[in-house]
Protein backbone atom coordinates (compact mmCIF):
# COMPACT_ATOMS: atom_id res chain seq x y z
CA UNK A 1 0.00 0.00 0.00
CA UNK A 2 2.98 2.32 1.23
CA UNK A 3 4.57 1.77 -2.62
CA UNK A 4 1.35 4.00 -4.18
CA UNK A 5 2.35 7.25 -1.98
CA UNK A 6 5.86 6.67 -1.39
CA UNK A 7 8.20 9.81 -2.55
CA UNK A 8 5.96 12.13 -0.96
CA UNK A 9 8.14 14.08 1.34
CA UNK A 10 5.57 15.79 3.23
CA UNK A 11 3.84 13.63 5.93
CA UNK A 12 -0.12 13.92 6.53
CA UNK A 13 -2.15 13.80 9.38
CA UNK A 14 -5.55 12.73 9.35
CA UNK A 15 -7.70 13.37 12.53
CA UNK A 16 -10.20 10.53 12.90
CA UNK A 17 -13.96 11.06 14.29
CA UNK A 18 -17.14 10.00 13.03
CA UNK A 19 -16.34 9.66 9.70
CA UNK A 20 -13.50 7.83 9.63
CA UNK A 21 -14.02 5.18 12.95
CA UNK A 22 -14.24 2.04 11.04
CA UNK A 23 -11.00 -0.50 9.70
CA UNK A 24 -11.84 -0.06 5.86
CA UNK A 25 -12.06 3.73 6.36
CA UNK A 26 -9.37 3.73 7.82
CA UNK A 27 -7.61 1.82 5.04
CA UNK A 28 -8.32 4.09 2.46
CA UNK A 29 -6.43 6.98 4.46
CA UNK A 30 -3.55 4.90 4.75
CA UNK A 31 -3.86 4.01 1.16
CA UNK A 32 -4.15 7.94 -0.11
CA UNK A 33 -1.04 8.65 1.96
CA UNK A 34 -2.25 9.50 5.58
CA UNK A 35 0.73 8.78 8.21
CA UNK A 36 -0.29 9.95 11.65
CA UNK A 37 -3.89 9.51 13.30
CA UNK A 38 -5.02 12.12 15.72
CA UNK A 39 -6.95 10.45 18.20
CA UNK A 40 -8.99 13.83 19.70
CA UNK A 41 -9.32 13.71 23.64
CA UNK A 42 -11.82 16.23 23.63
CA UNK A 43 -14.23 14.33 21.93
CA UNK A 44 -15.58 10.49 23.57
CA UNK A 45 -14.69 8.60 26.07
CA UNK A 46 -11.82 6.10 27.22
CA UNK A 47 -13.77 2.61 25.45
CA UNK A 48 -14.71 4.89 22.43
CA UNK A 49 -10.62 5.62 22.42
CA UNK A 50 -9.67 2.45 23.01
CA UNK A 51 -11.66 1.28 20.21
CA UNK A 52 -10.26 3.80 17.98
CA UNK A 53 -6.81 2.37 18.74
CA UNK A 54 -7.65 -1.20 17.79
CA UNK A 55 -8.87 0.08 14.62
CA UNK A 56 -6.05 2.29 13.61
CA UNK A 57 -4.02 -0.62 14.59
CA UNK A 58 -6.05 -3.27 12.76
CA UNK A 59 -6.28 -1.06 9.26
CA UNK A 60 -2.27 -0.91 9.84
CA UNK A 61 -1.86 -4.15 9.94
CA UNK A 62 -3.95 -4.91 7.17
CA UNK A 63 -2.69 -2.22 4.96
CA UNK A 64 0.74 -3.36 5.91
CA UNK A 65 1.73 0.31 6.55
CA UNK A 66 3.42 1.02 9.70
CA UNK A 67 1.39 4.29 11.07
CA UNK A 68 1.73 6.97 14.31
CA UNK A 69 -1.12 7.65 16.47
CA UNK A 70 -1.28 11.06 17.60
CA UNK A 71 -3.26 11.65 21.12
CA UNK A 72 -4.24 15.46 21.34
CA UNK A 73 -4.48 16.69 24.81
CA UNK A 74 -7.61 19.29 24.91
CA UNK A 75 -5.72 21.50 27.58
CA UNK A 76 -7.37 24.60 28.96
CA UNK A 77 -9.96 25.07 26.45
CA UNK A 78 -12.97 26.43 27.42
CA UNK A 79 -16.57 25.83 26.34
CA UNK A 80 -20.04 26.71 26.43
CA UNK A 81 -22.08 24.66 29.37
CA UNK A 82 -24.84 22.04 28.01
CA UNK A 83 -27.42 23.16 26.87
CA UNK A 84 -30.95 21.69 27.21
CA UNK A 85 -32.25 23.62 24.25
CA UNK A 86 -30.76 22.97 20.80
CA UNK A 87 -32.39 25.88 18.53
CA UNK A 88 -30.89 28.71 19.86
CA UNK A 89 -29.92 31.42 17.50
CA UNK A 90 -28.44 34.57 18.94
CA UNK A 91 -29.12 37.70 16.96
CA UNK A 92 -27.21 40.86 16.75
CA UNK A 93 -27.87 43.37 19.34
CA UNK A 94 -29.58 40.85 21.78
CA UNK A 95 -28.67 40.81 25.31
CA UNK A 96 -27.43 37.75 27.36
CA UNK A 97 -25.59 37.40 30.69
CA UNK A 98 -23.33 34.55 31.79
CA UNK A 99 -23.55 33.12 35.00
CA UNK A 100 -21.17 31.28 37.43
CA UNK A 101 -22.95 27.55 37.51
CA UNK A 102 -25.09 25.80 35.72
CA UNK A 103 -27.91 25.85 38.13
CA UNK A 104 -29.01 29.70 37.08
CA UNK A 105 -29.23 28.95 33.05
CA UNK A 106 -32.10 29.82 31.82
CA UNK A 107 -32.03 29.71 28.32
CA UNK A 108 -35.74 30.33 28.08
CA UNK A 109 -35.57 33.68 30.27
CA UNK A 110 -35.12 37.41 29.02
CA UNK A 111 -32.24 38.37 28.71
CA UNK A 112 -30.81 34.48 28.24
CA UNK A 113 -28.58 33.03 30.57
CA UNK A 114 -25.80 30.93 30.06
CA UNK A 115 -22.55 29.15 31.85
CA UNK A 116 -19.58 28.26 30.84
CA UNK A 117 -16.65 25.21 31.65
CA UNK A 118 -14.69 27.56 33.42
CA UNK A 119 -15.41 28.42 37.08
CA UNK A 120 -13.67 31.79 36.98
CA UNK A 121 -14.94 33.37 33.87
CA UNK A 122 -17.23 36.21 36.11
CA UNK A 123 -14.12 37.24 37.75
CA UNK A 124 -11.67 37.36 34.45
CA UNK A 125 -13.69 38.82 32.26
CA UNK A 126 -14.40 42.12 32.38
CA UNK A 127 -17.08 44.55 30.76
CA UNK A 128 -15.19 45.75 27.26
CA UNK A 129 -13.62 41.93 26.91
CA UNK A 130 -14.64 39.87 24.14
CA UNK A 131 -16.53 36.23 24.16
CA UNK A 132 -15.85 34.36 21.09
CA UNK A 133 -18.74 32.02 20.83
CA UNK A 134 -17.87 28.34 18.08
CA UNK A 135 -14.57 30.10 16.16
CA UNK A 136 -15.66 33.26 16.55
CA UNK A 137 -18.79 32.44 14.17
CA UNK A 138 -20.64 34.11 17.03
CA UNK A 139 -19.38 37.65 18.89
CA UNK A 140 -20.36 38.57 22.33
CA UNK A 141 -18.76 42.32 24.41
CA UNK A 142 -18.97 42.17 28.01
CA UNK A 143 -20.23 45.30 28.89
CA UNK A 144 -21.58 45.31 32.76
CA UNK A 145 -20.82 42.97 35.67
CA UNK A 146 -23.34 43.25 38.42
CA UNK A 147 -24.51 40.98 41.56
CA UNK A 148 -22.31 39.24 44.28
CA UNK A 149 -22.05 35.52 44.77
CA UNK A 150 -24.82 33.34 43.50
CA UNK A 151 -26.44 36.35 41.74
CA UNK A 152 -23.60 37.43 40.05
CA UNK A 153 -23.96 38.16 36.25
CA UNK A 154 -21.91 39.55 33.40
CA UNK A 155 -23.71 41.02 31.02
CA UNK A 156 -22.76 40.71 27.58
CA UNK A 157 -24.09 42.40 23.97
CA UNK A 158 -24.58 39.93 20.86
CA UNK A 159 -22.30 41.47 18.23
CA UNK A 160 -21.89 39.03 15.50
CA UNK A 161 -25.34 36.41 15.96
CA UNK A 162 -25.54 33.04 14.77
CA UNK A 163 -26.93 29.45 16.28
CA UNK A 164 -25.29 28.05 19.63
CA UNK A 165 -25.14 24.62 21.04
CA UNK A 166 -24.27 22.74 24.02
CA UNK A 167 -20.11 22.75 24.67
CA UNK A 168 -19.14 24.69 21.92
CA UNK A 169 -15.90 26.38 22.08
CA UNK A 170 -15.59 29.73 24.48
CA UNK A 171 -12.25 32.14 23.64
CA UNK A 172 -11.64 34.76 25.93
CA UNK A 173 -8.65 36.45 23.95
CA UNK A 174 -8.78 39.97 26.01
CA UNK A 175 -9.04 37.78 29.56
CA UNK A 176 -6.14 37.18 31.85
CA UNK A 177 -6.71 33.65 32.63
CA UNK A 178 -3.95 33.16 35.00
CA UNK A 179 -6.20 31.15 36.74
CA UNK A 180 -6.87 28.56 33.97
CA UNK A 181 -4.44 25.38 34.83
CA UNK A 182 -2.93 24.41 31.63
CA UNK A 183 -3.12 21.08 32.24
CA UNK A 184 -6.40 19.95 33.60
CA UNK A 185 -7.58 17.13 35.15
CA UNK A 186 -8.99 15.38 32.27
CA UNK A 187 -5.75 15.93 30.44
CA UNK A 188 -3.90 14.11 33.28
CA UNK A 189 -6.32 11.07 32.86
CA UNK A 190 -5.55 11.14 29.44
CA UNK A 191 -1.97 11.67 29.07
CA UNK A 192 -1.75 8.34 31.58
CA UNK A 193 -3.87 6.25 28.94
CA UNK A 194 -1.59 7.73 26.28
CA UNK A 195 1.51 6.19 27.79
CA UNK A 196 -0.12 2.88 28.96
CA UNK A 197 -1.68 2.56 25.56
CA UNK A 198 1.50 3.32 24.11
CA UNK A 199 0.53 6.28 21.91
CA UNK A 200 3.37 7.83 19.81
CA UNK A 201 2.98 11.11 19.87
CA UNK A 202 1.36 13.40 22.59
CA UNK A 203 -0.28 17.26 22.06
CA UNK A 204 -0.95 19.87 24.05
CA UNK A 205 -3.40 22.02 23.30
CA UNK A 206 -3.14 25.97 23.99
CA UNK A 207 0.03 25.92 25.30
CA UNK A 208 1.10 29.31 27.33
CA UNK A 209 4.91 28.51 28.41
CA UNK A 210 7.65 25.86 28.04
CA UNK A 211 6.27 24.88 31.61
CA UNK A 212 3.69 23.59 30.29
CA UNK A 213 5.38 21.12 28.18
CA UNK A 214 7.71 20.61 31.22
CA UNK A 215 5.30 19.29 33.49
CA UNK A 216 4.04 16.60 30.79
CA UNK A 217 7.09 15.70 30.16
CA UNK A 218 7.93 14.70 33.76
CA UNK A 219 4.81 13.03 34.32
CA UNK A 220 6.18 11.10 31.04
CA UNK A 221 9.49 10.55 32.59
CA UNK A 222 7.79 9.28 35.88
CA UNK A 223 6.07 6.60 33.75
CA UNK A 224 9.12 5.37 32.25
CA UNK A 225 8.62 7.49 29.09
CA UNK A 226 12.52 8.61 28.94
CA UNK A 227 15.88 7.66 27.11
CA UNK A 228 14.86 5.38 24.22
CA UNK A 229 11.23 5.33 25.04
CA UNK A 230 11.36 8.78 25.46
CA UNK A 231 7.50 10.35 24.58
CA UNK A 232 7.60 12.94 21.72
CA UNK A 233 5.40 16.47 22.70
CA UNK A 234 3.88 18.71 20.32
CA UNK A 235 3.10 22.04 21.32
CA UNK A 236 0.07 23.34 19.82
CA UNK A 237 0.90 26.92 19.34
CA UNK A 238 -2.63 28.54 19.51
CA UNK A 239 -2.35 31.19 22.26
CA UNK A 240 -1.08 34.37 22.13
CA UNK A 241 0.95 34.12 25.22
CA UNK A 242 2.76 31.50 23.49
CA UNK A 243 4.89 33.90 21.07
CA UNK A 244 6.27 35.39 24.01
CA UNK A 245 8.17 32.38 25.16
CA UNK A 246 8.63 30.70 21.60
CA UNK A 247 12.26 29.37 21.94
CA UNK A 248 11.56 28.16 25.28
CA UNK A 249 8.52 26.39 24.41
CA UNK A 250 10.10 24.98 20.94
CA UNK A 251 12.71 23.83 23.13
CA UNK A 252 10.53 22.00 25.42
CA UNK A 253 8.65 20.18 22.84
CA UNK A 254 10.04 18.03 19.85
CA UNK A 255 7.29 18.92 17.30
CA UNK A 256 5.30 21.77 17.04
CA UNK A 257 2.01 22.76 15.50
CA UNK A 258 1.14 25.92 13.96
CA UNK A 259 -2.79 25.37 15.31
CA UNK A 260 -4.44 28.06 12.91
CA UNK A 261 -7.85 27.18 14.11
CA UNK A 262 -7.98 28.77 17.91
CA UNK A 263 -4.96 30.89 17.16
CA UNK A 264 -7.16 32.79 14.34
CA UNK A 265 -9.63 33.35 16.58
CA UNK A 266 -6.83 34.81 19.39
CA UNK A 267 -5.42 36.90 17.53
CA UNK A 268 -6.01 39.17 14.74
CA UNK A 269 -6.61 36.42 11.61
CA UNK A 270 -4.55 38.60 9.16
CA UNK A 271 -1.49 38.19 11.45
CA UNK A 272 -2.14 34.27 11.24
CA UNK A 273 0.08 33.54 7.67
CA UNK A 274 2.98 35.83 9.42
CA UNK A 275 3.14 33.63 12.69
CA UNK A 276 3.09 30.75 10.66
CA UNK A 277 5.90 31.58 8.98
CA UNK A 278 7.70 32.80 11.88
CA UNK A 279 6.75 29.46 13.94
CA UNK A 280 7.89 27.33 11.55
CA UNK A 281 11.30 29.27 10.77
CA UNK A 282 12.35 29.09 14.03
CA UNK A 283 11.33 25.28 14.80
CA UNK A 284 13.83 24.40 11.79
CA UNK A 285 16.71 26.41 13.53
CA UNK A 286 16.02 24.29 16.22
CA UNK A 287 15.72 21.32 14.26
CA UNK A 288 11.95 20.71 15.30
CA UNK A 289 9.56 19.03 13.01
CA UNK A 290 6.38 21.81 12.26
CA UNK A 291 3.00 20.81 11.51
CA UNK A 292 0.42 23.30 9.69
CA UNK A 293 -3.39 22.52 10.78
CA UNK A 294 -6.66 23.76 10.78
CA UNK A 295 -9.15 24.11 7.56
CA UNK A 296 -6.01 23.02 5.01
CA UNK A 297 -8.98 21.68 2.67
CA UNK A 298 -12.24 22.89 4.80
CA UNK A 299 -14.17 23.02 1.74
CA UNK A 300 -13.49 19.41 1.02
CA UNK A 301 -16.00 18.59 4.03
CA UNK A 302 -18.78 18.81 2.02
CA UNK A 303 -17.47 19.18 -1.66
CA UNK A 304 -15.47 16.35 -3.61
CA UNK A 305 -13.25 19.69 -4.99
CA UNK A 306 -10.81 22.21 -2.53
CA UNK A 307 -10.66 25.77 -3.44
CA UNK A 308 -8.08 27.50 -5.32
CA UNK A 309 -7.39 29.24 -2.41
CA UNK A 310 -7.00 25.78 -0.26
CA UNK A 311 -4.81 24.74 -2.60
CA UNK A 312 -2.11 26.93 -2.44
CA UNK A 313 -2.36 27.52 0.93
CA UNK A 314 -1.21 23.92 1.18
CA UNK A 315 1.40 24.61 -1.08
CA UNK A 316 2.55 27.68 0.35
CA UNK A 317 2.86 25.81 4.32
CA UNK A 318 5.03 23.44 2.52
CA UNK A 319 7.13 26.30 0.63
CA UNK A 320 7.11 28.03 4.21
CA UNK A 321 9.38 25.00 5.45
CA UNK A 322 6.70 22.62 7.11
CA UNK A 323 7.01 19.10 7.56
CA UNK A 324 3.69 17.91 8.26
CA UNK A 325 0.25 19.23 7.34
CA UNK A 326 -3.03 18.22 9.14
CA UNK A 327 -6.77 17.54 8.14
CA UNK A 328 -9.50 17.92 10.63
CA UNK A 329 -12.97 17.89 9.75
CA UNK A 330 -11.75 17.17 6.51
CA UNK A 331 -11.75 13.12 7.59
CA UNK A 332 -12.89 13.56 10.81
CA UNK A 333 -16.27 14.39 10.20
CA UNK A 334 -16.10 15.24 5.92
CA UNK A 335 -18.02 13.33 3.55
CA UNK A 336 -14.75 13.29 1.24
CA UNK A 337 -11.86 12.20 3.70
CA UNK A 338 -9.87 9.74 1.63
CA UNK A 339 -10.45 12.30 -1.43
CA UNK A 340 -9.07 15.15 0.76
CA UNK A 341 -5.75 12.86 1.88
CA UNK A 342 -5.33 12.39 -1.83
CA UNK A 343 -5.58 15.78 -3.02
CA UNK A 344 -3.25 16.88 -0.03
CA UNK A 345 -0.30 13.86 -1.01
CA UNK A 346 -0.62 15.31 -4.86
CA UNK A 347 0.00 18.85 -4.08
CA UNK A 348 2.73 17.96 -1.79
CA UNK A 349 4.04 15.98 -4.64
CA UNK A 350 3.71 18.61 -7.03
CA UNK A 351 5.46 21.78 -4.96
CA UNK A 352 7.97 19.60 -3.47
CA UNK A 353 9.42 19.41 -7.37
CA UNK A 354 10.09 23.08 -6.76
CA UNK A 355 11.47 23.36 -3.28
CA UNK A 356 14.87 23.08 -3.77
CA UNK A 357 14.88 25.54 -6.63
CA UNK A 358 14.62 29.45 -5.91
CA UNK A 359 10.99 29.52 -5.33
CA UNK A 360 11.94 28.38 -1.90
CA UNK A 361 13.90 29.95 0.88
CA UNK A 362 13.40 27.49 3.58
CA UNK A 363 15.00 24.82 1.85
CA UNK A 364 18.59 25.87 1.73
CA UNK A 365 18.26 27.03 5.83
CA UNK A 366 20.35 24.24 7.34
CA UNK A 367 18.73 23.55 10.96
CA UNK A 368 20.84 24.70 14.32
CA UNK A 369 22.21 21.68 15.78
CA UNK A 370 22.41 22.06 18.94
CA UNK A 371 24.42 18.47 19.48
CA UNK A 372 27.31 20.26 17.30
CA UNK A 373 29.47 17.37 18.41
CA UNK A 374 26.80 14.99 17.50
CA UNK A 375 28.04 12.46 14.61
CA UNK A 376 25.18 11.72 12.36
CA UNK A 377 24.10 15.52 12.47
CA UNK A 378 27.28 16.36 11.13
CA UNK A 379 26.96 13.46 8.56
CA UNK A 380 23.39 14.33 7.71
CA UNK A 381 24.37 18.23 6.84
CA UNK A 382 27.24 16.41 4.60
CA UNK A 383 24.50 14.14 2.82
CA UNK A 384 22.36 16.74 1.95
CA UNK A 385 24.79 18.32 -0.35
CA UNK A 386 26.12 14.64 -1.76
CA UNK A 387 22.27 14.25 -2.28
CA UNK A 388 21.65 17.38 -4.07
CA UNK A 389 25.21 16.95 -6.51
CA UNK A 390 24.73 13.58 -7.29
CA UNK A 391 20.86 13.22 -6.99
CA UNK A 392 20.20 9.46 -5.72
CA UNK A 393 16.80 7.86 -6.56
CA UNK A 394 16.98 7.72 -2.53
CA UNK A 395 19.01 7.65 0.67
CA UNK A 396 19.14 5.00 3.19
CA UNK A 397 20.19 5.31 6.96
CA UNK A 398 19.82 2.32 9.78
CA UNK A 399 17.87 4.42 12.41
CA UNK A 400 17.27 2.72 15.22
CA UNK A 401 16.31 5.18 17.66
CA UNK A 402 14.88 7.18 15.03
CA UNK A 403 17.13 10.25 15.97
CA UNK A 404 19.34 9.84 13.10
CA UNK A 405 16.06 9.88 10.60
CA UNK A 406 15.36 13.09 12.30
CA UNK A 407 18.62 14.77 11.63
CA UNK A 408 18.61 13.37 7.88
CA UNK A 409 15.14 14.57 7.82
CA UNK A 410 15.48 18.30 8.91
CA UNK A 411 18.22 18.92 6.57
CA UNK A 412 16.09 18.65 3.63
CA UNK A 413 17.08 15.97 1.47
CA UNK A 414 14.75 16.36 -2.11
CA UNK A 415 14.68 12.36 -2.12
CA UNK A 416 13.18 10.38 0.28
CA UNK A 417 14.86 8.98 3.58
CA UNK A 418 14.79 5.07 3.91
CA UNK A 419 15.31 4.77 7.45
CA UNK A 420 15.46 1.01 9.68
CA UNK A 421 14.94 -0.15 12.75
CA UNK A 422 13.80 -3.52 14.56
CA UNK A 423 11.59 -1.25 17.18
CA UNK A 424 8.37 -1.43 16.34
CA UNK A 425 7.79 1.99 18.14
CA UNK A 426 10.62 3.99 17.03
CA UNK A 427 9.22 2.50 12.83
CA UNK A 428 5.58 4.11 14.10
CA UNK A 429 7.05 7.37 15.57
CA UNK A 430 9.17 8.17 12.49
CA UNK A 431 6.54 8.42 10.02
CA UNK A 432 5.78 12.52 11.49
CA UNK A 433 9.45 12.99 10.16
CA UNK A 434 9.53 14.94 6.51
CA UNK A 435 10.91 12.58 3.60
CA UNK A 436 11.32 9.78 5.58
CA UNK A 437 9.91 6.32 5.16
CA UNK A 438 10.49 3.69 7.98
CA UNK A 439 11.14 0.27 7.44
CA UNK A 440 11.08 -2.16 9.66
CA UNK A 441 13.90 -5.38 9.93
CA UNK A 442 15.82 -7.82 11.85
CA UNK A 443 18.70 -6.07 12.49
CA UNK A 444 21.63 -7.55 10.63
CA UNK A 445 24.98 -9.02 11.57
CA UNK A 446 26.67 -6.96 9.26
CA UNK A 447 26.58 -3.99 6.55
CA UNK A 448 26.54 -6.22 3.55
CA UNK A 449 23.82 -8.16 4.80
CA UNK A 450 22.09 -5.15 5.83
CA UNK A 451 22.59 -3.95 1.63
CA UNK A 452 21.44 -7.02 0.78
CA UNK A 453 17.92 -7.40 2.48
CA UNK A 454 17.21 -3.85 1.85
CA UNK A 455 17.77 -4.59 -2.20
CA UNK A 456 15.72 -7.10 -2.47
CA UNK A 457 13.25 -4.54 -0.39
CA UNK A 458 13.66 -1.66 -2.73
CA UNK A 459 13.15 -3.95 -6.02
CA UNK A 460 10.46 -5.74 -4.23
CA UNK A 461 8.30 -2.42 -3.37
CA UNK A 462 9.33 -0.56 -6.55
CA UNK A 463 11.39 1.77 -4.69
CA UNK A 464 13.97 1.56 -6.62
CA UNK A 465 15.16 -0.48 -9.76
CA UNK A 466 18.29 -2.97 -9.87
CA UNK A 467 21.62 -0.63 -10.53
CA UNK A 468 19.65 2.98 -9.11
CA UNK A 469 22.46 4.64 -7.29
CA UNK A 470 21.35 4.91 -4.01
CA UNK A 471 22.98 6.57 -0.84
CA UNK A 472 23.87 4.22 2.00
CA UNK A 473 24.37 5.61 5.67
CA UNK A 474 25.78 3.04 8.27
CA UNK A 475 27.99 2.42 10.89
CA UNK A 476 29.08 -0.91 12.74
CA UNK A 477 28.13 -2.84 14.49
CA UNK A 478 24.83 -1.66 12.67
CA UNK A 479 21.96 -0.86 14.86
CA UNK A 480 23.93 0.85 17.98
CA UNK A 481 22.90 4.33 18.14
CA UNK A 482 24.92 7.17 16.98
CA UNK A 483 28.17 4.59 15.38
CA UNK A 484 26.79 5.97 11.53
CA UNK A 485 29.98 6.93 9.76
CA UNK A 486 30.07 5.47 6.48
CA UNK A 487 28.68 7.07 3.53
CA UNK A 488 28.18 5.29 0.35
CA UNK A 489 27.15 5.47 -3.03
CA UNK A 490 25.49 1.99 -3.61
CA UNK A 491 24.10 0.61 -6.65
CA UNK A 492 20.92 -1.87 -5.99
CA UNK A 493 22.36 -5.59 -6.44
CA UNK A 494 25.86 -4.44 -6.38
CA UNK A 495 26.96 -7.20 -3.97
CA UNK A 496 29.17 -5.32 -1.07
CA UNK A 497 32.01 -7.47 1.06
P1 LIG B 1 -7.96 21.67 17.53
O1 LIG B 1 -6.50 22.25 17.32
O2 LIG B 1 -8.43 21.13 16.23
O3 LIG B 1 -7.75 20.62 18.56
O4 LIG B 1 -8.73 22.84 18.04
C1 LIG B 1 -6.07 22.80 16.13
C2 LIG B 1 -6.35 24.28 15.99
O5 LIG B 1 -6.84 24.94 16.90
O6 LIG B 1 -5.99 24.78 14.91
MN1 LIG C 1 -7.25 24.29 18.87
Amino acid sequence: MSELTFGVLTKIIATLGPASSDVDSIIKLIHEGARVFRINFSHGRFEDFERLLKTIRQASERAACSVGVLGDLSGPKIRLARLKRTDLVLSVGDQVEFVAAVEHMDEDGSPLRLASTYAHLLEDVLPGHRLLIDDGAVRLLAVDAYGHGDQRRLRCQVIQGGPISSSKGLNLPDSQLDRVSSITDWDWQCAAWAIEHELDYLALSFVRRADDLEQLRRFAVERGRDGAMRLPLIAKIEKPQALDDLDGILKACDVVMVARGDLGVEMDLAEVPVIQKRIIARAHDLGRPAIVATQMLQSMIEHAHPTRAEVSDVANAIFDGADVVMLSGETAVGRYGPQAVRMMAHIARTTQAHLAGPMSQSWTKRPFIEEGRYRTAALARGVATIVSDLDPRLVVIWSQSGKGALYFSKNRLHVPIVAATSDLMVLRRMNILFGVQPVLMDQPRDVAEFLRNLDILLVERGWAALKDPVLTITGEPIGTPGVSNAIRVHYVGDEIH
